[in-house]
């Protein structure tokens, strides 16, 4: 490629794996070999077993490492696989500050594994930079943000957690999952460790799990390199493949998605049967401002409270199109219950106190007609049993 700064878009296509160096093939070949022969008994060659590196792993590894804007990126077997290995950063007796709302994976992760390994923790509502700053320790070493939250949308000012970090030489770690480097790019604005669940937007079509993580700082990718090859959750070759293709499309997915995201969102906020909206496209969001200052746009997913549960479930019945499942970020659109689905393995009682009520939904959108989807909730709608007061 020439010198010449293409837009994010053109990049998705154009980047240091636009053709195979060796033949012109215009798609990256899978290689499946688990071990590389040595041509000579004292230099060994650039690959030689791989787990610890593999051309067609590291064909997406670089390139979600030049779309973050870092200088690395690594690809593990699952969003969960690359969160772990990233906290494994953290040694016995650190501290580390959440965000209170975080997925229910890295709530698990961190509440049941890091703790029984002498890693404490203490969750922090991340979008009251006060509060978070409230909650450093001495031994905090990481700060864990999640923006927009999931699943109640909440907005963290990634600018100002990092200047808050960097003041008590901390790490900046963020989830960018819901909104994938298409339309935020945490590391430039200054975070350390981006992470993705690729299985979500990057894969974008439900069919791959995949993680990934990127980071900037040189001392720092070899750190996580070294944890990688250590821990060894890797992604296969043929996964691999699956994550460099959905990657090609993913700009005009997330534009028509977040678009159709904001019509939906607005539509659900005026109906008498809706009680709340969380969306980062509401102007009447309390992160709006500062949502808008770091990222592109609301989004894809969003999420709605109903009267009760027996609400949700009578909407949850009658709706048609979206696929009623865990996940999110497909080209189908996905409706989730995150009580019973994904933050199951959260506690009644803190999941409530968090605003994850029996009430509430996720909706993903995907690459319906915006009308279409709004035909089908107006049906699922419409029992007057299910309207309440504003
Ligand atoms: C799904 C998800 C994860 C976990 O990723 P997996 O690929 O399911 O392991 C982590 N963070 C967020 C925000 C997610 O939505």
């Amino acid at each position: 490629m020439s010198e010449k700064e293409y837009s994010f878009q053109t990049r998705l296509l154009h980047n240091s794996h636009k053709v195979d160096p060796e033949t012109g093939a215009v798609s990256v070949p899978i290689q499946h070999a688990s071990t590389f022969h040595q041509f000579d008994f004292d230099t060994y060659g650039k690959y030689d077993y791989s787990r610890s590196g593999n051309p067609t792993r590291e064909a997406l590894e670089n390139v979600i490492a030049e779309l973050e804007g870092g200088t690395r990126g690594f690809a593990f077997a699952s969003g969960m696989a690359a969160i772990s290995t990233a906290l494994m950063l953290l040694s016995q007796g650190d501290h580390l500050l959440i965000s209170d709302d975080v997925y229910g994976g890295t709530f698990r992760m961190v509440t049941q594994v890091l703790e029984r390994m002498g890693i404490d923790h203490t969750f922090v509502d991340t979008s009251d930079i006060h509060a978070v700053e409230c909650a450093i320790r001495p031994n905090t070493k990481v700060i864990y943000i999640e923006t927009p939250s999931n699943p109640l949308l909440k907005v963290t000012n990634i600018r100002e957690i990092v200047g808050l970090a960097k003041a008590y030489h901390i790490l900046t770690f963020v989830d960018n999952t819901f909104l994938s480097p298409a339309l935020q790019r945490p590391l430039e604005l200054g975070a350390d460790v981006v992470l993705h669940s690729a299985t979500k937007f990057i894969g974008g079509h439900s069919d791959v799990v995949a993680g990934l993580a990127v980071v900037k700082d040189a001392e720092l990718a070899e750190q996580l390199g070294f944890l990688q090859n250590a821990f060894g959750s890797i992604l296969g070759v043929q996964d691999s493949w699956l994550v460099l293709r959905g990657l090609k499309t993913l700009q005009v997915r997330m534009k028509q998605s977040a678009e159709s995201a904001q019509i939906v969102a607005d539509y659900l906020d005026q109906h008498s049967a809706v009680e709340k909206v969380y969306y980062p496209g509401l102007s009447k969001h309390p992160g709006y401002e500062a949502h808008h200052a770091q990222a592109d746009s609301g989004g894809a997913v969003l999420s709605f409270t109903l009267k009760d549960e027996e609400a949700v479930r009578q909407f949850v019945s009658k709706v048609e199109i979206p696929v009623f499942s865990v996940s999110l970020g497909a080209v189908e659109s996905i409706l989730s219950y995150p009580a019973k689905m994904s933050h199951a393995a959260m506690p009644r009682e803190e999941r409530e106190k968090r605003g994850i009520t029996d009430s509430l939904l996720r909706l993903s959108v995907g690459l319906e007609s915006p009308e279409d989807l709004i035909k089908d909730f107006e049906a699922a709608l419409v029992e007057r049993s299910l309207e309440v007061p504003k």
